[in-house]
């Protein structure tokens, strides 16, 4: 193989960067080609395309976002132009594909490869940590971090106003950065996408932590499906229990910044282990982390979400914020 093309695709996560860089160093460090598609599947189906060489590459690994950008395709989804971006990719000499994205891109990577025989391998990039079978997705660190972050500065301000918040986290679906935030930040409490919101417990919990002379409580919301959940919650403990409470929602903040040591670490190994799965012939595969090390496992494995952990950290915090 001596052509290979790179894009991201679904939500950006900072991290996304580095596996691009790791892509495009180790692809010329074996004497390879790399062509960057500019906007996911989208730009793929217009022809996007940038040739990578080293230049293209500095400077980027500490930035967030991603310099070939991203997108949503609802075009891609029908086999016709996923034909039509095969013929595409052939025209232009490109021979495999690394897709940096979350599992509907991989599913989307999945069809290339059992429509087309196209070689594929994907990197999990997406701060919600919801691919199966891999325990790392790229950019979750960081997007924990920034909510540490805020969360942090807001119990400064809750606590010298004897206030409680609730805190919205993103993740959809997923518990990972609830649970991971909530844990971290010492929260009273924390709310699960999958819960039916107990508003009854959520006062009882607050009020028996100012009965033992508590200042502030801080109760961690996982966004679920649609952002905006806290304030539903916020009306029902109003109209409901009396209780003021304040919400904050961190939404797209999580998304950005400058990807931390484990982002920038995992993506590089996964960026260099992409190319040489490629070049080794083994595809269809993805990059993943199993047991603390970073691996190839069949993309098969990886076309659905799961929710990690999320009983043994659920414990964790409810143990823990007694
Ligand atoms: P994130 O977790 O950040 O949302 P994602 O990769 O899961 O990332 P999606 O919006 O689900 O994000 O998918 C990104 C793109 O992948 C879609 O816009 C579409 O172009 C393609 N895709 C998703 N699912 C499929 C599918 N079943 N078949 C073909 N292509 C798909």
């Amino acid at each position: 193989m001596k052509h290979i093309g790179l894009l991201c695709s679904g939500g950006d996560s900072p991290g996304m960067n580095c596996a691009i860089r790791a892509v495009v160093r180790s692809s010329l460090y074996h004497g390879r080609q790399v062509t960057g598609i500019k906007r996911g599947y989208a730009g793929l189906l217009r022809g996007e395309f940038q040739n990578m060489n080293l230049s293209s590459v500095g400077n980027i690994i500490q930035r967030g976002g991603t310099v070939l950008q991203t997108s949503r395709s609802p075009e891609f989804m029908k086999p016709e132009f996923r034909k039509k971006a095969v013929s595409i990719m052939k025209a232009q000499g490109i021979e495999g594909l690394v897709v940096i994205g979350g599992d509907g891109s991989f599913n989307g990577a999945m069809s290339l490869w059992t429509e087309h025989q196209f070689p594929v391998v994907g990197i999990p990039g997406t701060i919600d940590n919801d691919i199966s079978n891999t325990e790392y997705t790229i950019g979750f660190d960081t997007a924990v971090q920034t909510a540490i972050e805020a969360v942090d500065r807001i119990r400064d301000t809750a606590h010298s106003h004897a206030r409680t918040f609730l805190v919205e986290v993103m993740g959809r679906n997923s518990s990972s950065i609830a649970l991971k935030v909530g844990v971290c930040t010492g929260a009273e409490n924390v709310l699960l996408p999958h819960d039916k919101v107990n508003h009854q417990k959520i006062v009882d919990d607050i009020q028996r932590g100012i009965a033992r002379g508590k200042e502030s409580s801080i109760i961690i919301v996982a966004e679920g499906p649609t952002a905006g959940r806290s304030y539903e919650i916020q009306q029902v403990l109003k109209d409901m229990y009396h209780m003021d409470t304040h919400v904050v929602i961190l939404g797209h903040i999580q998304r950005g910044g400058s990807p931390a040591a484990n982002d920038r670490f995992i993506a590089s190994q996964m960026g260099n282990m992409a190319v040489d799965a490629l070049l080794a012939g083994k595809y269809p595969v993805v990059t993943v982390v199993q047991n603390g090390k970073v691996m190839l496992t069949d993309l098969a494995n990886c076309t659905t979400k799961a929710d990690h952990n999320f009983t043994e950290y659920q414990t964790l915090a409810q143990t823990l914020s007694i």
